[in-house]
């Protein structure tokens, strides 16, 4: 009787804890944007407009903020109103993006791409990246200005309006790719897919206020803001 008893108890804590690991591990592979859901809302903010100035002006973290990405997400909302994608997290969106309505596609990568910008620049950035995420740079790239020289070559010679990005593909390897207009890896229109860890903007709205048409020294002064840890935690989440 004793040991029916044991065996009931061990049962019992053994499936609690199975679920609790489910839900933590759960947690942990979803990063924050792969929770980005109808209704969508312009995301908290961390730090002032000012905060990141030299590297960025007050006035244009204020505009693009509130305007450029406050309209994505307006519009992302009209787009998704009343159609089954209101169940869909954005990542699910974007795997049938080339289905869908084309104001779904810029609006949803318009919103997912500036969730993406804002968390990954801070004005603690700077520095170089540390741990398991220098390590894979150097193994991929084979060293940090390797990634460096090859990131900002893909920001630079984007025609137009885009962004560059560091991404991880689904055997874990980084890779760095450019994107026109809102598009990001995500979606199944992209030359390379995978998840991105680390976004920049290169619309002309992003810089035009500082820099006028000097991309180069915006792409210059982007390594100044880059929150490695960050970068660094999105890697980590997305390989362990
Ligand atoms: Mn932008």
């Amino acid at each position: 009787m004793r040991s029916i008893i044991l065996i009931a108890v061990i049962t019992a804590i053994s499936s609690f804890v199975k679920t609790q690991n489910m839900t933590t591990m759960k947690n942990n592979n979803l990063s924050n944007e792969q929770k980005l859901i109808y209704p969508f809302t312009l995301p908290e903010q961390r730090y002032s407009y000012e905060a990141l100035e030299p590297n960025i002006d007050k006035m244009t973290m204020d505009i693009h903020f509130n305007k450029h990405h406050g309209a994505y997400v307006t519009n992302l909302n009209a787009a998704i109103k009343g159609s089954p994608a209101e169940q869909l997290s954005l990542n699910d969106i974007f795997e049938n993006i080339s289905k869908l309505p084309v104001a779904v596609r810029n609006n949803g990568g318009g919103h997912y791409n500036h969730s993406l910008f804002w968390k990954v620049i801070s004005p603690e950035g700077g520095g170089v990246p540390e741990g398991k995420l220098h390590e894979a740079i150097v193994k991929d790239f084979g060293s940090f200005e390797k990634f460096r020289e090859e990131f900002e070559n893909a920001a630079k010679t984007r025609f137009g309006s885009g962004w560059a990005w560091l991404a991880i593909d689904k055997t874990g390897k980084l890779f760095v790719t450019s994107t026109p207009n809102q598009d990001n890896p995500l979606m199944d229109v992209a030359d390379k897919r995978g998840t991105p860890i680390l976004g920049l903007d290169v619309w002309e709205h992003a810089y035009y206020l500082k820099y006028q048409n000097r991309r180069p020294d915006y792409i210059t002064a982007f390594w100044n803001i880059v929150d490695w840890k960050e970068v660094g935690r999105r890697y980590t989440e997305l390989v362990d």
